[in-house]
C-alpha cells in the first residue's frame, strides 16, 4: 500500500507521530480520572493512530464546574466587545494551522484531502461569521404601550452548553456549533465524536492560544454511553446541541428530560434529488455525482435517493455509470482522491450490509473500483442501486455511505409523495427548467433545506436543520441565537398606571 502514492505517504509519515490525546478542562491538558484510554483507529489502515484519554461522569462534572465558574465570573462579565476579540483571535489562530489541520482530519477521518482541505478553511469563517452576527444582528425589540409602558427584550447567554458532535465532519461541525454558544456568551463543553478526536484536539490547543479564561472551553473526549451520558445528565449544563443519529437524538432527549434540558438536534437524512426532463441534465448530474460521492457519502445532506423523469432515465443512468465507473477511489491522503475509506470497519460493514439487503430486496448494485491493494480494508465503491424502489429498506433506511438509490417516476404528483415517503425530512433538490415548478416541488416536500438547480451551497445566514426525524429547531444565521439564548423582556412603566389596591381601606 505504501509505495502507491509517493506525496501521500510523506504526509503520512509527518502525521505518524500524532500525540497522545488528554481532555481540556479549566485552561489544562489532563488525564481522564480514571486514567482509562482507548486506541483511536486509522481508518485508511486499521492501523492504531494513538490513544485517547476516555472522558467519564468524573471529567464531566469538572469540565461542568469549571464551565460554570468561568460563567459566573470572568467571561460572563466580560464587555461584549472584548469577549468578541477572544473569537476573532480563535478565527485568526485557526487559519494559521490549516495546513496542520486538514492533513489531520484527513488521516483521522478518511475523508479525502481535498475535501477536508475546504472543510476546514470554513471553520475560521464560522467564528468570524457569529462575532459578526452578535455585534451586528443580536438585537432585541422595544414595544411602546401606549404612552404608559416601554418594554423591551434582550439576549442573555443561557449558561453552560454541551456539544454534541458526530465523525463525519467533525472540524466542520464542531466550530459550528462553538462559535455560535461563545460569540453569545455561553460556556463550553465539547464532546466529539470517539471515532475522531484528533482535530477537536488541535482546536483545544488553537483555543488555550487564544488565552480564552480558564473554563470558557473544555473537550472531554470518550465514548457516548459514558461521556455523552454524563453531560447529558449533568443538571449545570442547560443545553445541548446534538447532530448525529436520529436514535441517538431521541436517546439524549429522553435522558435530559428529567434535567429539562433545552435540545437542538441535527439528526440524520435520506434526501432525495427530483431531476424533471426538462432540467439541464449535465448540471443536474454533476450536482447529483458530487452530492452522493463527496465526504465519501458520510454527508447528513447526501442525496442519497434520485428520482428520474421516466423519459430521460436510461441516459441519465447510463451516463451516471460512466462517473462511478471513474470516480477515483483511494488514500485520503493522495489530492487525486475524491472518495476515501469509511470511518470505521463497523461503519464499513453496516454499509456492506445494506448493499446485500438491497440485492435481496432486488435491486441490480452497480459499482465503481477500488485497487486491488485496498480491497480488505473499509472501502465500498461508489455504487448505485439500480431498479429501486420506496419500499425498499435501502431506501428507506439512511446508510450513511457511497451509495446511490435510483428510481424513475412519470407525475409531478407522484414524485413529491415519493420524495415524502421516508421518515427523514433534511434536505431536497429539484432539477428543473420550469421555474414555477421548481418552487412548487421544492415547497411540497417535508423537509428543512430545499435546493433548485443547484448543489448544496450553503450561506452562513441561512437556517440550518431538518424537519420530521431528521431534527429539531435550526441553527445558522441569527436562528441560532434563540438556541443560545435567553431571551428576556423587561416592562418599564412610563408613568403612573392604574394598579388595584387590594385589601386597601
Ligand atoms: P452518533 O449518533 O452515533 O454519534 C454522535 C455523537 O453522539 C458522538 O459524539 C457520540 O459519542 C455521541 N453519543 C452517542 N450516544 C450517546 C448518548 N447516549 N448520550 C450522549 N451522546 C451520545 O452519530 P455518528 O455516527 O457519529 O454520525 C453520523 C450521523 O450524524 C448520521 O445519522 C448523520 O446523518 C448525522 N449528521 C447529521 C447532521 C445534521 O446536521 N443534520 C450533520 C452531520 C451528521
Amino acid at each position: 500500500m505504501s509505495d502507491f502514492h509517493p506525496a501521500a505517504d510523506v504526509k503520512r509519515k509527518a502525521l505518524e507521530n500524532v500525540r497522545d490525546v488528554q481532555l481540556y478542562i479549566n485552561g489544562e491538558f489532563v488525564n481522564a480520572e480514571s486514567q482509562e484510554i482507548f486506541a483511536n483507529i486509522n481508518p485508511f489502515t486499521n492501523e492504531k493512530i494513538n490513544n485517547v484519554a476516555s472522558g467519564g461522569k468524573e471529567d464531566i462534572q469538572k469540565a461542568a464546574a469549571a464551565a460554570r465558574r468561568a460563567f459566573k465570573g470572568e467571561w460572563g462579565k466580560m464587555k461584549q466587545s472584548e469577549r468578541l476579540a477572544f473569537v476573532y483571535k480563535i478565527a485568526d489562530l485557526i487559519d494559521e494551522h490549516v495546513e496542520e489541520l486538514a492533513p489531520l482530519e484527513a488521516y483521522d477521518t478518511g475523508l479525502p484531502l481535498r475535501i477536508t482541505k475546504k472543510m476546514v478553511s470554513r471553520a475560521s469563517q464560522n467564528f468570524r461569521f457569529y462575532a459578526e452576527m452578535v455585534s451586528s444582528r443580536m438585537v432585541g425589540d422595544a414595544y411602546k404601550v401606549d404612552n404608559e409602558f416601554l418594554n423591551y427584550t434582550i439576549h442573555k447567554p443561557v449558561g453552560v452548553a454541551g456539544l454534541i458532535t458526530p465523525w463525519n465532519a467533525p472540524f466542520m461541525l464542531e466550530t459550528w456549533k462553538i462559535a455560535p454558544a461563545l460569540a453569545t456568551g455561553n460556556t463550553v463543553i465539547l464532546k466529539p465524536a470517539e471515532w475522531s478526536p484528533l482535530t477537536a484536539n488541535k482546536l483545544a490547543e488553537i483555543i488555550d492560544l487564544a488565552g480564552l479564561p480558564d473554563g470558557v472551553f473544555n473537550v472531554v473526549q470518550g465514548f457516548g454511553e459514558t461521556a455523552g451520558a454524563s453531560l447529558v445528565a449533568h443538571e449545570d449544563v442547560q443545553l445541548i446541541s446534538f447532530t448525529g443519529e436520529t436514535t441517538t437524538g431521541s436517546e439524549i432527549m429522553k435522558n435530559g428530560a428529567d434535567a429539562l434540558k433545552r435540545f437542538s438536534m441535527e439528526l440524520g437524512g435520506k434526501s432525495p434529488i427530483i431531476v424533471f426532463d426538462d432540467a439541464d441534465l449535465d448540471r443536474a448530474l454533476d450536482a447529483c455525482t458530487w452530492g452522493i460521492f463527496s465526504f465519501n457519502g458520510e454527508r447528513c445532506t447526501a442525496n442519497s435517493r434520485l428520482y428520474l423523469h421516466e423519459d430521460i432515465a436510461e441516459a441519465f443512468i447510463e451516463k451516471l455509470k460512466e462517473r462511478v465507473d471513474h470516480i477515483k477511489v483511494g488514500d485520503p491522503l493522495d489530492e487525486s482522491t475524491q472518495v476515501g475509506p469509511l470511518i470505521h470497519m463497523k461503519h464499513c460493514e453496516n454499509v456492506k450490509n445494506y448493499l446485500k439487503i438491497a440485492e435481496e430486496e432486488g435491486c441490480d448494485v452497480y459499482q465503481g473500483i477500488v485497487p486491488d491493494e485496498y480491497s480488505n480494508t473499509n472501502f465500498v465503491p461508489p455504487t448505485l442501486l439500480l431498479n429501486a424502489d420506496n419500499t425498499m429498506r435501502a431506501v428507506q433506511e439512511e446508510i450513511f455511505g457511497p451509495v446511490l438509490a435510483v428510481m424513475t417516476f412519470r407525475e409531478e404528483e407522484e414524485v413529491i409523495e415519493l420524495a415524502n415517503d421516508v421518515r427523514y425530512g433534511l434536505a431536497g433538490y429539484v432539477w428543473t427548467k420550469d421555474i414555477q415548478r421548481g418552487h412548487r416541488v421544492s415547497q411540497a416536500v417535508d423537509a428543512g433545506m430545499l435546493w433548485i438547480n443547484s448543489q448544496n451551497v450553503r450561506d452562513l445566514r441561512t437556517p440550518f436543520g431538518g424537519a420530521k426525524y431528521s431534527g429539531i429547531g435550526r441553527e445558522g444565521g441569527y436562528y441560532a441565537f434563540e438556541f443560545y439564548t435567553e431571551t428576556q423582556v423587561v416592562h418599564v412603566a412610563l408613568g403612573d398606571h392604574h394598579i388595584p389596591q387590594f385589601g386597601k381601606k
